[in-house]
């Protein structure tokens, strides 16, 4: 039974006050079938693997039951989409309830693709497979690259079809997240609430992701959102990941990467690369990412201003602050990343216009990115092949000499620093082929297994860190799905 899985479900959410969500019925489906079950996740949650692949697990998955102690809501959110505020919530999505864990750790199990909600507007509230399974290879990766992110607990086919481009084949999937609060939550009550709600809202989060804060300081509460944020676009550049949407609704307060649609890896350098095929204007392009973040985090504060100071011009004075500070907060989780990337570890001046003198040969010779650290990493840049590198190869190794560490804590420094293998997307693209039109996950799972280990610099990881043929790549579109 539902207990035998582990279900410990909490649902604190539904103590807010009732603008903030909507209650929803289930919506059952036909014939579920499990395609994914991620074990790690589900050991996490506390959950027995083996309980849940049977149909009890399924029909939690699904959408068919909710288990003792759940919710089942539909979260209200707005945003600003492309720079435009518009009123969203989840128009696809269903909160399931709050899982704690053993260790006493709160996660929100959510079911997306699971039926329309009050905020489906013309939507009609399904997903199909390609795109959750992409979400499950992608957040895997990511997590495996130690990166924040949403998780996927298990992805399921509900045996309906659901029109796209096609008839194509309708999925569930679960996502796990330390909560699903996002700037957009924040937009949301500031528009549509009262001083009151907004205040509940901001309270509940903070004892939720930010409990070491004393109750009452916003501001410190905005200043903890920028650092996570801060942190998290510095870690998507040093691995060259392009989120995409970086929409204020896609944005959350935990420091998580939430919402997999059209994101993609970079394989060459080029700042300005976009995938998106929404995002003709290149908004939400590589280099655009921390401007952008910034940009998202001056909306969140607009949300906030009122909870900053009774008088508003001086809570947009606090406000402008500490908006102030985040282009050198970022700059230094940056830096020191690529620092370590180079092997460096001491701090020297001139180590910022190194790393820069890196990326411009990079872009200038179309180096694949992911390919140039781990060559630097094993020695393997052949300056006979490659004699773009040689000025900058001697500014690098004159730097490292000027340091004490050893050779062999520079190559595992740079290791760990550096992934052998990122998600490619020609390797993604080859998996969800054989999944979906072959009904064959192998090739997936095989993927996703070198994903979770990317420091590795294992020999049967070799065959994975082959980059894609010269433009293979440069033409790809992602889709929001
Ligand atoms: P996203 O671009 O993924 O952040 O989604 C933006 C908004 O569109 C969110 O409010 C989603 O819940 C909603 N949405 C996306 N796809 C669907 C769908 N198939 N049906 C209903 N709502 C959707
Ligand atoms: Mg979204
Ligand atoms: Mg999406």
């Amino acid at each position: 039974n539902l207990n035998e899985i582990g279900w410990n479900f909490a649902n604190s959410y539904e103590s807010l006050p009732e603008l903030f969500f909507s209650e929803i019925e289930p919506n059952p489906v036909e014939a579920p079938k499990l395609i994914v079950l991620n074990e790690s996740v589900a050991d996490e949650l506390g959950l027995r693997a083996d309980a849940l692949k049977g149909s009890d697990g399924l029909n939690v998955f699904a959408g068919n039951t909710v288990p003792e102690g759940g919710s089942g809501i539909a979260q209200a959110y707005a945003g600003h989409q492309f720079g435009n505020f518009t009123m969203l919530g989840d128009g696809r999505a269903l909160l399931v309830g709050e899982q704690i864990t053993p260790e006493g750790g709160r996660f929100d199990i959510q079911l997306k693709g699971s039926g329309r909600t009050p905020y489906s507007r013309g939507g009609d509230g399904r997903a199909t497979l390609g795109p959750m399974l992409r979400e499950y290879i992608i957040s895997e990766a990511m997590h495996g690259l130690g990166i924040p992110t949403t998780r996927s607990l298990a992805v399921v086919t509900t045996g309906e079809e659901v029109l796209r481009e096609g008839l194509l084949p309708g999925a569930v999937m679960t996502r796990v997240a330390s909560s699903h609060l996002r700037f957009g939550t924040f937009q949301f009550a500031a528009q549509w609430g009262d001083l009151e709600k907004l205040e509940a809202l901001a309270d509940y989060a903070m004892k939720r992701h930010y409990p070491e804060l004393d109750t009452g300081d916003y501001l410190g509460f905005f200043r903890k959102v920028m650092e996570r944020q801060a942190e998290l676009i510095a870690k998507w550049q040093l691995v060259g990941f392009i989120h995409g949407v970086m929409n204020t609704d896609n944005m959350t307060i935990s420091g998580e990467t939430i919402d997999y649609g059209p994101c993609a890896f970079m394989d060459v350098y080029d700042p300005a690369t976009v995938f998106s095929s929404i995002d003709g204007q290149g908004r939400y392009s590589y280099e655009n990412q921390p401007r952008i973040g910034g940009w998202n985090l001056a909306r969140f504060a607009e949300a906030l201003l009122p909870l900053f100071d009774e008088d508003q011009k001086r809570a947009v004075e606090l406000a402008q602050e500490e908006l102030y500070k985040f282009s050198d907060l970022y700059k230094g989780f940056w830096l020191s990343g690529m620092r370590a990337k180079l092997g460096l570890f001491g701090e020297e001046s001139g180590d910022e216009a190194l790393v820069q003198g890196l990326l411009d040969v990079m872009k200038e010779s179309k180096a694949d990115f992911t390919n140039t650290f781990r060559d630097l990493t094993l020695g393997e840049l052949d300056l006979e092949v490659r004699p773009a590198f040689s000025e900058w190869h001697s500014l690098w190794q004159e730097r490292l000499g000027r340091q004490s560490e050893s050779a062999e804590s520079v190559r595992e420094l740079m290791q760990k620093s550096n992934p052998a293998v990122i998600a490619r997307n020609h390797r993604v693209e080859a998996a969800l082929l054989a999944a979906v039109e072959h009904g064959n996950y192998g090739v997936m799972e095989n993927l996703v297994k070198v994903l979770r280990d990317p420091f590795a610099y294992s020999v049967e990881q070799d065959d994975y860190c082959v980059a894609p043929g010269a433009g293979v790549t440069a033409g790809y579109r992602t889709y929001c799905g």
